[in-house]
This record gives structure tokens, sequence and C-alpha cells, in this order.
């Protein structure tokens, strides 16, 4: 929308506001009541950008700001955004290329049981080493998953660690599975399902003992190609967790009709479920509702003997965190695992120094 003679700002925002309440309004299709959402990003001509794709792709990361704050709001352009959008402009310029580079590595993170205390499950997390210094993922991925490079970013994840899975096999380390971090993006990427099978196929690792963790989002469209992808890992018993699990809006019927095997508690309920009654009565409630669907229950972000030993009284299944070690390079995970074999279990797990990590 353009609007002309705008007196000031407020007057921008003022009109957004209106249109932005019009459009919320529930509209009646027949016997459905059909519900509409719009967004605004605002940007001033002279103050935001002097020529239009200036002004435009200010209001578009004012846009991006107001949905990153929820549905139906609107942002006017600040110095603020203009920092971040240009952040964003500089990870999406650098990831170009950076695959080529070698800048990437994996570090890993057990997935320990506690009851059984054996062969626990190892998390791949990317790590990206730009030439300026370390970037996170929490910064790096969402760039990645906009610009489209994560889709060939992911596939790099799936063949090192499924190349790097085979390796400690070879070499004795005992653990059970490997698990990945697939972006929604990736899902819906056509032939992804089929990729990752014969990336397995080709490292030679059986993808029984592969596992994706997706996130509620990348669940909540109930789509063929979503019911495709479900398909071909089911035939080769790719087994499925939901990562983040409580944070985002599941619908509980797609999920128990979905091949889920894994629910990993949100690392926030963990953190507060031992102050906060809410965060308790939460995490319990997710544990019982992965069990009454038959699936196996992850705590992620585990860091005290304290919560462990709550986590256990509550029945939760396997435990990742900080308490055990912190993500490791592929080296010092494979000691990791070798001198978690030589102790005797469980009772050694809760006296285990945290190692440092990267
Ligand atoms: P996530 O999948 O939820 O991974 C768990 C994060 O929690 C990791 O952060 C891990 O280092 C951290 N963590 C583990 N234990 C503890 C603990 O006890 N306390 C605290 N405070 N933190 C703990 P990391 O490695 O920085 O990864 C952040 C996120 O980036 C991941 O969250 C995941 O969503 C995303 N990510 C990482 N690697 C990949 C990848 O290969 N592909 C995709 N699509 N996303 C990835
Ligand atoms: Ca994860
Ligand atoms: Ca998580």
């Amino acid at each position: 929308m353009v609007l002309r003679g705008v007196a000031d700002p407020a007057a921008a925002e003022a009109l957004a506001g209106r249109l932005i309440g019009l459009l919320s309004e529930p509209l009646s299709f027949g016997s459905e009541q059909l519900k509409v959402g719009a967004s605004a990003g605002i940007a001033l001509l002279g103050r935001d950008g002097d020529a239009f794709d200036g002004l435009l792709r200010a209001a578009h990361a004012a846009l991006r700001a107001a949905r990153e704050r929820g549905r139906n709001s609107w942002q006017l352009h600040n110095e603020d955004i203009q920092r971040q959008s240009r952040r964003r402009l500089e990870i999406e310029h650098s990831l170009r290329g950076a695959l080529e580079r070698e800048e990437f590595s994996l570090v890993y993170q057990p997935q320990v049981s506690l009851r059984e205390g054996k062969a626990p499950g190892v998390e791949a997390l990317l790590r990206w080493h730009r030439p300026a210094g370390l970037c996170h993922p929490g910064e790096f991925i969402p760039v990645a998953e906009q610009c489209g490079e994560i889709v060939r970013l992911g596939e790099w994840v799936v063949a090192e660690a499924c190349r790097q899975a085979v390796a400690w096999h070879a070499a004795g380390p005992d653990f059970g599975r490997i698990a990945v971090n697939v972006s929604g993006v990736q899902l819906r990427d056509r032939g992804f399902a089929e990729r990752v099978v014969a990336q397995c196929q080709r490292a030679g690792w059986p993808p029984a003992r592969l596992e994706l963790e997706l996130t509620e989002s990348a669940l909540i469209l109930d789509s063929d190609s979503l019911r495709h992808c479900f398909q071909v890992f089911e035939r080769h018993g790719v087994q499925l967790a939901v990562d983040d699990f409580g944070t985002g809006f599941s619908n509980l019927q797609y999920l128990s009709r979905f091949p889920v095997q894994r629910l990993k508690i949100d690392r926030s309920f963990v953190a507060d479920m031992l102050r906060d009654s809410n965060a308790g009565e939460v995490t319990r409630a997710i544990i019982h509702l992965g069990h009454a669907l038959g699936m196996r229950v992850v705590a992620e972000g585990v860091e005290t003997v304290d919560e462990q030993a709550q986590l256990a009284r509550w029945g939760c299944d396997e435990i990742q965190g900080y308490l055990y070690t912190r993500p490791l390079p592929p080296r010092e995970l494979a000691q990791w695992l070798r001198q978690l074999s030589a102790e005797p279990a469980p009772a050694g797990w809760t006296t285990r120094v945290v190692s440092h990590g990267h």
C-alpha cells in the first residue's frame, strides 16, 4: 500500500492498526467462519529510503520484525531493524560458498537413557567457523532457511553425521542412533526423504539408526508432501522426534497420526520446572502425553542432578544436557562414549563431571 501526504509516522501507524483490525474480523463462508490476519511493515519516504527499492526493502524488514513479534501487528522501520537486516544480508552473503570453503563442522551431544544407562543416542549440532569467528546456529540457521541454503547445508549435515557414525561404529564406541536437526524448509523440498535414505545407504549407515529432529512448526502443515516423506521414512525405519516440544502449537490430532517415536521437551521447561510449578506441571504433562501416544520422551537442557532426579521420578525416558556433557567434537565424544561403557551405570551418571565443550 502506498500512502501519500502522510503527516507523521503516527498517522501511518494508526491506519495500519485500523486495517489490521478490520481484516481480523471473521468472515462467514457458508457454514464456516474464516479468519484472516495481516501484519504490516511501514517505511517512510525520506526517512527510511529515497528510492522505491530501498523503501520496499525497509518496509519488508519492518514487516519481518512485526511478524516475529506475533500475528496481527505492525512495525515502523527503525535503526535497530536496519542493523538487523544488514547483519542478515551479511550472513546470507558469507553463507554462499561456505560449504565449499569447509567452514562447517559438527559437534555431538549424547542423549542418555535414564533406565538402561547405556548406548545413548547422539545428536549432531552444526557449527559455522566464519573467518571472523564462530557464528551461532540460532543466528545463521534462520537466514539459511530464508535464502534456501539450508537445503544444501542440511544435506551436508546428514551425510557428515552418517559418515561419522560409521567411523565410530567401526572404531568401537557404543551408541544407539545418530540424530540430526531438520528444518521445515528441508522437509518441504521435493525428494528430501529419498535423498536422506540414499545418503544413509551411500555412507553405509542403517536408516533405522538415523533420527530426524523436527520442530512442531515443521509438522503443522499436514500436506501431501509431508505424508509422502513420512511414508518413505517409515518404509526405511528412519526415526522421527519432535524437537522443542511445547513451544509451538502442535495439532495433537496430527501428532498422534504421524510416525513420531520421540518427544523432546523444550529446554525452557526443564530450566524452570524446579522453581516454577507451572513449568513443572507442563513438563509432567508432556511426559504423560508422550507415553499415552506410545512415544519416548527426552528432556533437553538438563544441567543439574536435581533436575535429573525429578525427571526420573516423573518417568522421563532420556536426558540430554550439560549435566553429562556439552556438545563435543567427534574425537572427544568417542572418548566420552568409551569412558561411559567402561563405567558401571546408572549410578555413575550422577557423578559425572561436566566436560568443556564447544
Ligand atoms: P536444539 O536442536 O534444540 O539443540 C539444543 C541446543 O541446546 C544446542 O544449542 C545445545 O548446545 C544446547 N544445549 C544442550 N544442552 C544444554 C544445557 O544443558 N543447557 C543449555 N543452556 N543449553 C544446552 P546449539 O548447538 O547452539 O543449537 C541451537 C539450535 O540450532 C538447535 O537447537 C537447532 O534448532 C539449531 N541447529 C543446530 N544444528 C542444526 C542443523 O544441523 N540443522 C538445523 N536445521 N538446525 C540446527
Ligand atoms: Ca535438536
Ligand atoms: Ca531442542
